[in-house]
């Protein structure tokens, strides 16, 4: 067990700094790898960057997700160590609201991993959670190893897939499987963000409870109105806004110093 930091109360970063530990928790608990908490750091750097809030670009992305989730005939919503143990009842609210079932899926896939998993998505009131053991026996081609493997009800047969903080070769993958993809990842230059049909540039702790408000929002739509709204949505032009935001902010802070 590692030694616990107490992290006062005002300290400027306290928010920050609790989201790292739980993700050190995490990791001894095996939900979270060391890669995932290299991955954290990345993450944190393009959130310094865009102002650790959630601006316009990424509000617009996160309707047009919600109105694919609500459209889809079998959505399925991909859950990773780091999702785990930072958004579970999130993930699980989500899940709930959509409908869409909860999927372990990892890039680093062993047993142990797998239950550490689930456990953290039943603890948090999960029902059901596909993805686990002999259920994950479908394969992704064009992937390796234990990096490939997806549930036959799951993922595999999804038409639409919710993919936060993903890899890009795994991304790419599931694009020439054409699934219509959506993920969650602060950087939009990562191949991930580059490759989705959907990228929220937003912290997944900001993005999560945005998505379960927008699903609950939209659900009562018609689905004309729904497929408008995805109709409107165009991911390089927003990953365009989301640079254009960085670019800007960053003109602005040079300019003052
Ligand atoms: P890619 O493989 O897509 O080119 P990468 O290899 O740099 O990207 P991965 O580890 O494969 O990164 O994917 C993790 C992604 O999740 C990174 O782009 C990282 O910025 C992002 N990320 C990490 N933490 C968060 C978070 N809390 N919220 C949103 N995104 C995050
Ligand atoms: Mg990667």
């Amino acid at each position: 067990m590692g030694v616990r930091l107490k992290i006062p109360k005002n300290h400027v970063r306290a928010a920050s700094l609790r989201i790292r530990e739980r993700l050190v928790e995490g990791e001894e608990n095996n939900v979270v790898t060391k890669s995932g908490l290299i991955a954290h750091g990345r993450g944190e750097a393009f959130d310094y960057l865009i102002g650790e809030e959630t601006i316009p670009a990424a509000l617009f992305a996160t309707r047009a997700a919600a109105a694919a989730l609500l459209l889809a005939s079998h959505p399925v919503i991909s859950v990773n160590g780091n999702a785990a143990a930072l958004v579970p009842g999130e993930m699980v609210r989500l899940s709930e609201a959509v409908p869409a079932p909860l999927e372990v899926n990892l890039f680093y896939r062993s047993r142990e991993r797998e239950l550490a998993v689930r456990d953290a998505l039943v603890a948090a009131g999960a029902k059901r959670v596909l993805g686990v053991g002999r259920a994950a026996s479908a394969r992704i081609p064009e992937l390796f190893s234990e990096r490939r493997k997806v549930d036959p009800r799951g993922i595999y047969a999804a038409d639409v897939v919710l993919v936060p903080l993903e890899d890009g070769d795994r991304t790419m993958a599931l694009k020439k499987m054409n699934k219509f993809v959506i993920t969650i990842d602060l950087n939009p230059l990562s191949r991930t963000a580059q490759t989705a049909d959907i990228t929220i540039v937003d912290n997944i702790i900001r993005a999560l409870p945005n998505l379960v408000a927008a699903v609950d929002e939209l659900r009562s739509q018609e689905r004309s109105v729904l497929k408008e709204i995805l109709e409107s949505f165009d991911n390089r032009k927003n990953l365009s806004n989301m640079l254009i935001h960085i670019r800007d902010r960053l003109t602005r802070l040079a300019e003052e110093q």
